[in-house]
């Protein structure tokens, strides 16, 4: 390994900061090693930076792994094991301490895995994860699009910036040339063409910083590709999905290549020490290390084996049930399991039994350590959840069940895109085949939920009750269930429960907001709406229902702004002008209450009522054609504002 004075760049000005991660990407995928692909601007970073040969995630899967580099924990520290979580903002974050530093701070992710809602935004000044209308990924010459339009605002400033690409991900539909040119592998075409980004992006990124620059360029996590019966990622800890591309290029970093094994949680103590904020674990010292990675979401999702795995030097050990042991150096499929009797130091053993295993439970205070023993563990990278975790004696290993993994993607693809009557045969096949499978139990009683077979649902969430007692996911789910139906009452206690437990729990707080809503408790109702919003992107008409619940509440202020973003986003389709003039003239904000009800047109059914508040506008404002306004308001008033119009003093003094 090319080692260098770990602190020879704190006594230069501190460099801007690219930190690019690439989903999905193979370590053998791209870069001067890769074969059967070109990554022409990946190569060019490799060749003037630092590459590691042997960089492991700490998990195979988007949100966990991108929380470890952003904490420098493993998940067992930042207790995010699978997508959909959120990161607890318990821990401290790159762009908090950054942007205490004095540095600007942008990301732009190409997921909504990665959203907002998530969690990592946190300490960002800007966060762009703005997707195309309906979908869920964007390209990366679109994300790379929107950072170089910040890289053009922010001429000259010390920028923290974070750029994420999600095209190798499944499904694999590269842009053209891609799409030609890698016709029989669809997924290397993929990675070709988001290397043509990354290299607009670090192009960009060299333009416009002054000074020192640093850029780190990591994967997320590999992909299966049918290694060890694994088509995408997730369910196993092989080399495929856990080996990943790491290259680091700037100040303090030799050229070279480093075969000593690492983990991609460091990026986090690599950026500190770049910004001079602290260089333990720094990837530009040596810091020797027992490598660790996890898969627990066939554990918390399956109810199949916790899975572990720990590398040092060429070693490479996985305990999912049984120990394997592989030689990754000559072995690096991993086909030659050496067993139990392999020669693992003490440290790598150490490690593999003591790393944690997630409780299914939710962490509660009680349960939880010492501050003081928190922050011992925490520094080591994890902490354990404190309660115990069931593991069933008999439960499968993932990889003895490769041959489900079809099944289970094909059900839950159907699941996701709310086809449920196709969904039901494939989950029913895994319940027979896997009894004990929580995920498959939820999702069937769900399904049978939203197709209205009431007893199913019932019969399937109590199985699903015994295989997890007290979960959070059975109870949120058997709560959505009775507040779809004519037995919402019965969902108030575990909406109840479940948002102040875990008010990231979105689906549950919005459930309550329409359940606070048929109870006529509207302040509550706005106060959860208004959370919701602050997590996730509100839809227009999401919008304008808060609007008009706001409205109805008297609560002018959060009516107006409701009503206002909906207006921002809609243009010319947005139907609540009325209600805009109305709100602005009762906070005697007459200016915006004529602008308001000027864009009211003929066609709107309440237009009587905008000409009757447009001719008190303009008596208000001492309009000189308020007479006239006054008579067209009464020619053409309903019975309403005839009425209206009748009583109103502004009019007899204006006459
Ligand atoms: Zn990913």
């Amino acid at each position: 390994m090319q080692e260098q004075a770990p602190h020879a760049a704190e006594t230069g000005p501190r460099p801007s900061i690219l930190l690019v991660t690439l989903d999905t990407t193979r370590a053998d995928a791209i870069g001067p090693e890769a074969s059967g692909v070109e990554t022409p601007n990946f190569d060019a970073l490799a060749a003037r930076g630092l590459r590691f040969r042997q960089a492991y995630a700490t998990v195979p899967e988007t949100l966990p792994s991108h929380a470890s580099m952003m904490t420098g924990l493993y998940p067992a520290g930042h207790s995010v094991h699978e997508n959909a979580r959120y990161l607890s903002a318990d821990h401290p974050v790159l762009a908090e301490r950054l942007g205490r530093a004095g540095y600007r701070t942008a990301a732009f992710v190409s997921s909504f895995v990665l959203a907002r809602r998530f969690g990592l935004a946190r300490g960002f000044a800007v966060y762009d994860d703005d997707l195309p209308a309906g979908q869920a990924e964007r390209s990366a010459r679109a994300t790379t699009d929107h950072a170089l339009a910040l890289l053009e605002r922010e001429r000259g400033s010390r920028l923290f910036l974070w750029v994420h690409y999600f095209d190798p991900h499944a499904p694999y539909a590269a842009p053209e040339p891609f799409r030609s040119r890698y016709a029989s592998q669809p997924y290397l075409g993929e990675v070709a063409a988001m290397d043509e980004q990354l290299g607009r992006l670090v192009l960009a990124f060299e333009r416009q910083a002054e000074g020192p620059r640093a850029i780190a360029v990591v994967s997320d996590h590999g992909e299966g590709l049918g290694d060890h019966g694994e088509s995408q990622h997730g369910n196993l800890v092989y080399q495929a999905t856990m080996r990943v591309p790491l290259v680091l290029v700037g100040p303090g970093v030799a050229p070279g290549v480093s075969d000593t094994p690492v983990s991609t949680r460091r990026v986090f103590h690599t950026i500190l020490d770049w910004a001079g904020l602290g260089g333990s674990d720094s990837l530009r010292g040596p810091g020797r290390e027992v490598v660790l990675g996890e898969a627990m979401r066939p554990f918390l999702s399956y109810g199949w084996q916790p899975q572990v795995m720990a590398v040092e030097g060429r070693r490479k050990a996985i305990l999912a049930g049984r120990l394997e042991a592989y030689d990754v150096v000559d072995d690096p499929a991993e086909t030659r399991d050496l067993g139990p009797e392999a020669a693992l130091s003490r440290p790598l053993r150490t490690a593999l039994r003591e790393y944690p295993v997630p409780s299914l439970r939710p962490a509660s205070p009680a349960d939880g350590l010492g501050e003081e023993e928190r922050r011992q563990l925490a520094s080591l990278g994890y902490v354990s959840a404190g309660a115990q975790p069931i593991v069933r004696k008999e439960a499968p290993r993932p990889a003895d069940m490769a041959w489900l993994f079809p099944v289970l993607d094909e059900a839950s693809t159907l699941f996701v895109r709310e086809e449920y009557a196709r969904a039901i045969p494939l989950l029913e096949r895994i319940r027979s085949a896997d009894p004990w499978n929580l995920d498959a139990a939820l999702r069937l009683a769900t399904a049978h939920s939203a197709l209205g077979h009431e007893r199913q649902a019932l019969a399937l969430f109590e199985r699903a009750g015994e295989i997890a007692p007290g979960s959070q996911d059975v109870k949120t789910y058997l709560a959505l269930h009775y507040a779809r139906g004519k037995g919402w009452p019965r969902a108030v206690p575990l909406l109840e429960q479940i948002v102040a437990e875990a008010p990231d729990r979105l689906p549950a707080v919005e459930a309550l907001a329409r359940v606070r809503e048929w109870q006529g408790r509207k302040e509550e109702a706005i106060a959860l709406w208004q959370q919701v919003h602050a997590s996730r992107k509100p839809s227009p008409a999401e919008l304008v229902h808060l609007g008009e619940l706001a409205m109805g509440a008297g609560r002018t202020a959060v009516a107006l702004e409701s009503f206002e973003n909906a207006r921002a986003a809609l243009g010319h389709a947005f139907r609540n002008d009325l209600e805009l003039g109305v709100l602005y003239l009762a906070g005697r904000r007459i200016a915006e209450a004529r602008a308001a009800l000027d864009r009211v047109p003929p066609s709107h059914p309440g237009y009587p009522m905008a000409l009757f508040k447009r001719a008190q506008v303009s008596v208000l404002l001492g309009e000189p054609d308020q007479a006239a306004r006054i008579e067209v308001a009464r020619r053409r008033a309903d019975a309403t504002t005839r009425e209206l119009i009748a009583r109103e003093r502004l009019f007899q003094a204006a006459r």
